[in-house]
């Protein structure tokens, strides 16, 4: 009889403590065992620089044991997700990237509603500075992409959990598919007014920094790069399948720090975040 009546009333109390503190996090996916590396990469980086924030990845259930045990050593929280594969392999191939269906799985965050409001990091990022900053930001709020500017790139993202906005977009893609075969064309078409509307919501260039604005316009990344606060490796070459030495000057740099990280010992989730202090 005690124990029921505990168990009753630690609901209102659950609830309650979840709205005091209204839960944020940083989230990110991994569907294999190589983005399971970037993955842990934005873990270590995030904590680096002294995130107050839950962090959290997807996995998909093919991620092996010996990944997931290796997530759940930086990460607060490791969800297993279903895999989502667009299958669109004739955008894909005009995209270049056929391996890109899967990213389709990245609208699974938005189950995540034991959080108010998220930050999504693709694993293919490196956080150079501390941005929990980005958490005044709404939904939904992202930086241009560099190939199309009046598109957003989809590997930083601000976003309010929600099964209402999951199910439409899950309704979206297999009404509509993407018009480039993965995620971000989905995203941009479901958040079409993001080009037009509302300036908050355009992220600075510097959290979602990547390798093709550096050799398009050089001049602009010396004025501004050393504010980089988020480094995305976009594109088919990931700092876990290539050495600092084999990219450019510029970039091998990051390619160097990422590697630094990866080998780092910064470790244990929540309690290490706590200890470390904040580096603006
Ligand atoms: N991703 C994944 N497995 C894959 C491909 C992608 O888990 O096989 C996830 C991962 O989080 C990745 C994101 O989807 O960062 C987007 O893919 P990617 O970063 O390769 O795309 P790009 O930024 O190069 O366009
Ligand atoms: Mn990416």
């Amino acid at each position: 009889i005690v124990f029921l009546h505990l168990n009753v009333i630690s609901w209102p109390i659950t609830d309650f403590i979840l709205l005091l503190f209204s839960l944020k996090a940083f989230v990110t996916l991994a569907t294999t065992d190589s983005y399971s590396k970037g993955a842990v990469v934005v873990a270590k980086s995030l904590r680096r620089h002294g995130t107050t924030r839950s962090i959290v990845v997807m996995v998909t259930p093919n991620v092996s044991n010996t990944s997931r045990a290796v997530l759940s050593e930086v990460f607060d929280e490791v969800i297993v997700v279903d895999l989502l594969d667009s299958e669109d392999f004739l955008r894909l191939s005009l995209l270049g990237r056929p391996d890109l269906g899967v990213t389709f799985t990245k609208i699974h965050c938005w189950t995540l509603v034991h959080y108010s409001k998220c930050v999504f990091l693709d694993a293919d990022t490196l956080v150079l500075s501390n941005v929990d900053a980005l958490f005044e930001r709404e939904e939904f709020s992202a930086a241009p992409d560099p190939g199309w500017p009046d598109c957003f790139n989809s590997g930083v993202f601000v976003f309010r959990p929600s099964l209402h906005t999951h199910a439409q977009l899950v309704q979206h893609a297999n009404q509509h598919g993407s018009f480039d075969g993965g995620d971000q064309g989905l995203l941009n078409s479901f958040f079409s007014s993001w080009a037009v509307e509302d300036l908050s919501k355009h992220l600075p260039f510097v959290y979602n920094l990547s390798a093709s604005t550096v050799y398009s316009y050089l001049p602009a990344f010396k004025q501004f790069g050393h504010k980089a606060k988020i480094v995305h490796f976009l594109g088919s070459t990931k700092p876990w399948n290539s050495s600092a030495d084999s990219s450019s000057q510029t970039m091998g740099r990051y390619v160097d720090m990422w590697w630094t990280e990866y080998h780092s010992h910064t470790t244990s989730s929540a309690s290490s975040a706590s200890s470390s202090s904040s580096a603006p």
